[in-house]
C-alpha cells in the first residue's frame, strides 16, 4: 500500500500587482500528480478567490429561451421518440430499449463499437436536481441491457465506456437529457492507460490499485466522501477536469457482471454528485464510466466513474478546455480536493 504515493511540488510566480498598487507579490503554484497515471492538476490560490474569471454565471434567460424553443424540432423529445434509429429486432425486439421515461437506441454516426444513446428524460431540460436516481438508474437499465445483447452478438466487444454530456458547453449536440455508451475491441487511449496503470500496479504490488485506493482514502479521510452500496466516492487528488469526484466498485471491473440494483446505488451517487454541483453553481457537466469484459486473468480493473463540471451555459462563455488540458494535460483546480470533498458530503447523506 505504500506503493500509492500522494506527491505534490510547487512552482511559484512573482510580479507587481497592478490591482494592488503595483505592490511585490509571490503567487504560490501547487502541482498534483494522479498516483497511478501520472497526470498533473494546478491549483493556485488565487484562483479560488477570483474564481469568477473562469466560471461565469449560468445566463437564466438563454437556458429559459433554449428549453422553450427546442422541443419545438428536438428528435428526442416524446412526440418525435419514435424516428429515432433502431437496432436489427434479432439485437433488440422492437428496435429500441424502454424503462421508465429511458429510451435506449443507436447513435446515428458511431464514434465507437455499439455506439449508443440513451434518453434521460421525457423533459426537454433539466435542472441538476432533476437527474434523478430513478432517472439515471433507469437510462443505464436501458444501456444495460444494449450491452448486454452486444455482449450475446459480438465476442470482441469487451471495452465499455458510458458517458454524459450536459448542455453545450460539455459538447452535447441537443439539449434534451441523453447518455452515451460505446463498447470497441481495443480501448481508447485514456481507457486503455488506465488498464495498464491497473495491470501494472498488481503485477508489481499484488494487490489491485483501486482497492488500496478506496482503503488508504478511507482510513486518511481527508478526500473520502461516501459509499452507496458497493461503490466508493472521492474527490479526485489529481482530476482530469473540474470539480472531479471519482466512483470505485469495490471489486469488479466488468459491468454486466453487476446486477440492476448496484448500477441503481451508482446512480444515487451520481445523483447526490449533480445537487453537489448545482449548490455549487454549476449546470454543465460529463462523465465517464470506464468498464471492461472480465478477461480470463485477474487484471486489477475496477469499475471507475469520473465526473467533472464544465463551463455554465451563456452567449460568451469561456471555454474551460484550452492549452492547459489541450497541449499539456493538465487540469486546473478550482478548489483542493478535499475541500470538494467536504462540501459533497451532506449530499450524500454523510
Ligand atoms: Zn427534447
Amino acid at each position: 500500500m505504500a506503493a500509492i504515493a500522494f506527491e505534490h511540488f510547487e512552482d511559484s510566480l512573482e510580479l507587481l500587482n497592478p490591482l494592488k498598487d503595483f505592490a511585490p507579490e509571490r503567487q504560490r503554484i501547487e502541482v498534483y500528480r494522479d498516483p497511478l497515471l501520472g497526470h498533473t492538476s494546478v491549483y493556485n490560490p488565487a484562483i479560488e478567490q477570483g474564481l469568477k474569471v473562469f466560471l461565469n454565471d449560468v445566463d437564466r434567460d438563454l437556458v429559459a429561451r433554449l428549453a422553450h424553443e427546442g422541443p419545438a424540432h428536438c428528435v428526442f423529445c416524446p412526440d418525435r421518440v419514435a424516428g429515432v434509429a433502431r437496432f436489427p429486432d434479432d439485437w433488440i425486439p422492437g428496435g429500441t430499449v424502454r424503462v421508465g421515461e429511458a429510451v435506449a437506441f443507436p447513435n446515428l454516426i458511431a464514434m465507437g463499437g455499439h455506439h449508443s444513446v440513451a434518453i434521460v428524460s421525457e423533459a426537454h431540460f433539466l435542472e441538476l436536481h432533476e437527474f434523478s436516481p430513478e432517472r439515471i438508474g433507469n437510462a443505464w437499465a436501458a444501456l444495460r441491457r444494449v450491452a448486454q445483447a452486444a455482449q450475446r452478438h459480438d465476442p470482441n466487444a469487451a471495452w465499455l465506456s458510458m458517458h454524459g454530456n450536459y448542455l453545450f458547453p460539455a459538447g452535447a449536440s441537443l439539449m434534451h437529457p441523453h447518455f452515451q455508451m460505446l463498447i470497441g475491441s481495443e480501448p481508447y487511449s485514456h481507457h486503455a492507460r488506465l488498464a495498464r496503470g491497473c495491470r501494472d500496479y498488481l503485477a508489481r504490488e499484488g494487490t489491485p490499485y483501486h482497492r488500496d485506493l478506496i482503503e488508504l482514502e478511507r482510513a486518511s479521510g481527508d478526500r473520502y466522501i461516501a459509499a452507496t452500496g458497493r461503490w466508493h466516492w472521492l474527490a479526485a487528488f489529481s482530476p482530469l477536469g473540474s470539480n472531479e469526484i471519482v466512483a470505485v466498485h469495490e471489486t469488479d471491473g466488468d459491468l454486466l457482471r453487476l446486477d440492476e440494483g448496484e448500477l441503481r446505488d451508482l446512480a444515487r451517487g451520481l445523483s447526490a454528485t449533480l445537487r453537489f454541483y448545482e449548490d455549487l453553481g454549476h449546470l454543465s457537466f460529463n462523465y465517464t464510466l470506464y468498464a471492461r469484459r472480465e478477461p480470463a486473468r485477474p487484471d486489477g480493473f475496477q469499475c471507475l466513474l469520473r465526473i467533472i463540471t464544465r463551463q455554465n451555459p451563456a452567449p460568451d462563455y469561456r471555454c474551460d478546455d484550452f492549452y492547459l488540458q489541450k497541449g499539456l494535460q493538465t487540469e486546473l483546480m478550482l478548489h483542493r480536493p478535499e475541500t470538494l470533498a467536504a462540501g459533497a458530503r451532506p449530499f450524500f447523506g454523510s
